[in-house]
């Protein structure tokens, strides 16, 4: 670990490099309080809805299922995360689906048709609304068995993060929504703010950070006011700062939240960890909150509903699995506007290209929009010409993670992946200010979408090759041992074999001797029996001849 840093105050802020101003368009659906998006007829929970390996499906079809109850559990064979139903109901189905993924593809999903009774039967855990009392190991156990994950977009298995997060100074509380549409946190927080708060008390105990800073941007002021209201309630701030930070796009990102609000870089390649902090975003310490005080897993989650593709833009709380289109009828349907379905904002998001794909954990956003509006934010969706690159140098100049993407983007026209590795490309966080800012408007973070994916897939199939080739060499090796141990265990045979014929014959030539004394012997005691016989005989004659 390089070395941590020092205790931080929320008494000044940093700038990281780059950032952009796009449309925000935030108060398009943050004027009304969540509601629940309700109990569709079908739900489809695809099992790979986290980073990591997918969940074991624990239902056959035909079970019925109380709300609550693990369907699919976090996989053994490593990084993982438990998925539950969302409502009680039956399985219907367990089979491909399509999912919502920017490749497209299909996935393995478990379908419950649902009974409308939502009802827990026992599956409804028990609450630790003392938690201050209980163990930290019961917490995180609780947390793991709750299925939560990151739920700002990165759907790392939350229970995870915080077993390797034992040595923490600084916990950070990431309140930046910086996309622009998206209202979810923003909701959240004003909503259920003395929830948040308690969740991050349940993180203290767990972690027992010197200090925790909320960043929220400073286009929240509501927001910001409602946690400091639930600090003071809580009894206090004296360790939890809730700070106002400038909005600037990407400010919500992990490692750029963390240099405004300490002023220090997570290394290249490293973690938060590494430097003694560890971040979190509202919703997943929500979640934690409903985990350990009201026994419940993560069933639902907060999702804008947004675009001028949309009659009644607002924030639902949706059940996972819940079809897109579900939602948009809640929302009041489609308008005429309705070009595009991107699940995320309109920087980092992804067209859908099916609306019956469902809401997984990782879904914050449903943006349905039309091409005009879109492209305001993002250069591919905009009706011009890409052009050659002027090397005008705007696309690092923006850039939070201080890369050189035209640099980037030769190396990825020509193939050369291994260069593109040199500039750090994996360090890019896919924040797209680069491809916002470009007049040639040359969609450069899809090249650095397409270069990662192509490095990563290259790597996997260097590992599968290296396995591969380790498990031949094994093989022979294996071969060579055992043939050796064979002959060595054939001439040990032969040997003690051979030993042993030698004894024998020894032994046989000292049996004959022995066998040659004892008939000697016999026939000396033979002769001698006679004699006396004979001699028995005569004086028997002499004494019958003496009697006449
Ligand atoms: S912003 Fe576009 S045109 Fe300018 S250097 Fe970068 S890639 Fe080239
Ligand atoms: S998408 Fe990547 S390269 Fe482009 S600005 Fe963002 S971090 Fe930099």
């Amino acid at each position: 670990m390089s070395a941590a840093i020092n205790k931080t105050t929320s008494s000044k802020l940093w700038k990281f490099h780059g950032g952009v101003h796009p449309p925000f368009h935030k108060d398009d659906s943050n004027q009304t309080p969540i509601t629940f998006a309700g109990i569709p007829d079908q739900l489809v929970l695809p099992l790979q809805q986290h980073i990591g390996i997918e969940a074991e499906a624990t239902v056959q079809v035909g079970d019925k299922v109380s709300k609550g109850q693990i369907i699919a559990s976090a996989s053994n064979n490593g990084l993982s995360a438990n998925i539950h139903a969302p409502t009680s109901g039956k399985i219907s189905a367990i089979e491909e689906r399509p999912l919502p993924h920017i490749s497209s593809l299909s996935g393995l999903c478990i379908v419950i048709d649902t009974d409308s009774k939502d009802d827990w039967g026992k599956c409804k855990l028990e609450s630790y609304t003392d938690y201050e009392n209980t163990e930290s190991d019961k917490l995180l156990e609780r947390i793991q068995q709750a299925g939560i994950v990151g739920l700002g977009g990165a759907t790392f298995p939350t229970a995870v993060k915080l077993a390797g997060s034992q040595t923490i100074i600084t916990l950070i509380i990431n309140g930046a929504e910086c996309e622009p549409y998206i209202t979810c946190d923003d909701r959240l927080m004003r909503d259920e703010s003395s929830k948040i708060i308690t969740g991050i008390r349940i993180l203290q105990k767990m972690l027992k950070p010197e200090i925790c800073l909320i960043g929220i941007e400073d286009n929240k002021p509501e927001a910001i006011k409602a946690l400091q209201l639930a600090c003071q309630d809580d009894g206090g701030i004296n360790n939890i700062n809730v700070v106002a930070i400038p909005t600037l796009y990407p400010s919500g990102g992990e490692k750029q939240l963390i240099e405004i609000l300490t002023g220090h870089e997570v290394p290249s390649g490293g973690l938060p960890l590494d430097i003694g902090l560890i971040g979190l975003n509202v919703g997943t310490v929500y979640s934690i909150y409903q985990a350990i005080i009201e026994g419940e897993p993560l069933l639902s989650r907060i999702v804008t509903v947004t675009g001028n593709g949309i009659n009644k833009p607002q924030n639902f709380e949706v059940l996972i699995g819940t079809s897109f289109n579900y939602l948009a009828e809640q929302a009041g349907g489609y308008t005429k506007m309705a070009d595009h379905l991107i699940m995320g904002g309109p920087m980092m998001g992804f067209a859908l290209e099916d609306d019956q794909a469902p809401v997984v954990k990782a879904t914050n956003c449903a943006l349905i929009t039309s091409t005009t509006v879109l492209s305001e934010s993002n250069s591919e969706y905009a009706d011009q010409p890409t052009l050659p690159c002027i090397r005008c140098g705007k696309c690092m100049d923006v850039c939070p993670v201080k890369l050189l993407p035209q640099q980037m983007y030769w190396h990825i026209r020509a193939k050369d992946f291994e260069k593109a590795l040199d500039h750090n490309i994996n360090d890019c966080i896919d924040c797209g200010c680069c491809s916002y800012v470009c007049p040639s408007h040359i969609p450069l973070v899809d090249y650095f979408r397409f270069a990662k994916n192509e490095v990563r897939d290259q790597k996997i199939a260097q590992h599968k090759s290296d396995l591969s080739r380790d498990r031949h060499e094994f093989l022979l090796f294996r071969k060579e041992r055992d043939k050796r141990e064979r002959d060595e265990k054939r001439a040990a045979h032969k040997a003690a074999l051979q030993k042993k014929k030698a004894e024998a014959s020894k032994n046989g030539e000292t049996t004959k001797d022995n066998n040659k004394d004892t008939s000697k012997a016999d026939a000396i005691k033979a002769a001698m029996a006679r004699a006396k016989a004979k001699k028995e005989e005569r004086e028997k004659e002499v004494n019958s001849k003496n009697e006449i």
